[in-house]
Order: structure tokens, then sequence, then C-alpha cells
């Protein structure tokens, strides 16, 4: 077989199919457990925050103090938010616990889907080491597909395309926005959700646009909705999309 043929199949190998079968399991047996919540950089979406912050019942802001690291990128709106690892615990993750990951059932995206990454092509690539995650080598078999499932991965992925068509037209252009305030108040909307959350609520915001009733009750009470709103508002602040719509100013009358 010529070098192209062999590097071709190789890469067939690497890029696993979504019906293709997948032998791990990872749990407290395995002798590695936690081994890799360690040193690791774990980037968190809108949606992980929003999941972690109510796991944990504290608000975005106190989450984002306490467990992240941003990271400003140049020309960047959105800056990196990053997962803090534990410098004083061999740069462990901070929920990692006697019996495992403390936030196991709102873990983020990259938790869900380790040992595996999801390539551009929908294909699967193995990123761990196999002489290192001792799962690989447990005799459970599964599709990948219905393990992404098992994972809880399907509500991630969405929320993330949501997030997405925020992020993809970002990254096609280049930002001419000096004004910090517009950088401010998207990170509020995406990340620090309770925060828009009282902007919403306690400005004149919702004399400003046409909300239904119904939209209102559904904003106050439920977080993904919220999260989905102020992608719909970023959309609609910086892109100019029609995401939302104005309220007519009253006429006036005279006399
Ligand atoms: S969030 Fe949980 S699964 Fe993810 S690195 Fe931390 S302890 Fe491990
Ligand atoms: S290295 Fe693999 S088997 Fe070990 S804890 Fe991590 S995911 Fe599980």
């Amino acid at each position: 077989m010529n070098e192209l043929k062999k590097t071709e199949t190789k890469d067939k190998l690497l890029r696993m199919d979504p019906e293709q079968p997948f032998q791990f399991k990872c749990g407290p047996d395995v002798p590695c457990f936690t081994d890799c919540c360690r040193d690791i950089t774990i980037v968190l979406t809108p949606y992980d925050v929003v999941r972690l912050k109510n796991a944990l019942q504290i608000s975005s802001e106190a989450f984002l103090d306490q467990y992240t690291i941003i990271i400003p990128r140049e020309k960047r709106l959105i800056p990196m938010v990053v997962l803090k690892m534990n410098e004083d615990n061999e740069k462990r993750c901070s929920f990692v616990g006697e019996t495992g990951c403390r936030v196991y059932d709102d873990r983020p995206w990259p938790c869900r889907m380790y040992p595996l990454n999801m390539n551009d092509d929908g294909t699967f690539s193995l990123i761990a080491d196999p002489l290192k995650c001792k799962g690989l080598e447990q005799p459970d078999h599964a599709r990948i597909s219905s393990w992404l499932i098992e994972q809880g991965v399907p509500m991630y992925d969405e929320m993330n395309m949501l997030f997405s068509q925020v992020t993809t037209p970002l990254q096609a252009q280049e930002l001419d926005i000096d004004n910090p305030k517009i950088y401010q108040m998207t990170f509020m909307a995406l990340y620090n959700l309770d925060k828009f959350k009282e902007f919403v609520f306690g400005s004149s915001f919702l004399d400003r646009f046409v909300i239904d009733d119904v939209t209102i009750e559904k904003l106050k009470r439920n977080d993904v909705e919220l999260l989905k709103f102020a992608f719909d508002w970023v959309k609609f602040g910086i892109f100019g999309q029609k995401t939302l719509q104005v309220k007519e100013a009253p006429q006036k009358t005279n006399g």
C-alpha cells in the first residue's frame, strides 16, 4: 500500500462514524478514575455556565468569579471562559469529589464528550491517550450515537448550535467596535445571565421591545429560554438581525 493510501486508511480509522461501535466505560471501578479531571483546559459555553451555576445554586456572577478564568481575545467580542483548575490541589478541577464529579449531571460539554471529540464533518475522534484512559479497555460496547444520548449531549448540542449563530459571524468579520460598553453588555447577556435578567426586568428594556406576556413569564422562570432570548438580543444588537421588534414611539397629539 502506498503512503497516501496508508494515510487515508488511518484517517478513516481515526474518524469514527456515529453509528460505529465504541468500546468504553468510565466509572469508579477504573484505576484512572478522575485522573483526566486535572490540568486540562475546559472552555465553557454560555449553556455550560447556566447548568453549572444552577447545579451549585449560586449566581452566574459568583460562578464566574469563583470558578472561571476569563481570557480576553484581541479583536474578538467574546472572551474565552475557561474552567479554573485548583492550583492548591495538583491542578485538579474544583468539582472533583471523593466519589467523582460533584456536578456530574450538569458537567460541561467537553466532559460529556471525553474521550471523544466531534470533527467538523460530523465524525468522531478519540482524544484520550489509550495508555492512560483505562475506560477504553473495558468490555462495554455501544454505538457512538447511543452513547452520546446517554451522556446527555443532544441538549448541549442544540444550545451550542444557537450560540454558534452568534460566534460564527463574529469569526468571519473583523470587528470595528471600540466602545467597551458593547463588550460588557454582550458578555453579560451571554455569560452573566442573572445580571442580564436584572437588566431585562429592572430597566426600561420591556418598554422598548415588543414581547408578549407568555414570553415574559417564560423569561422570568426559565434560564434556558432567557439564554435563547439573550442570543437573539445579541444578534439584534450586533448584527442588526430582526430577532426582536422595537416598540413604535407613541404618536404625539396636538392640543
Ligand atoms: S466538571 Fe466534573 S467531569 Fe469535568 S473536569 Fe470537573 S470534575 Fe471532571
Ligand atoms: S481517563 Fe478515561 S477511564 Fe479514566 S477517568 Fe478519565 S475518562 Fe474515565
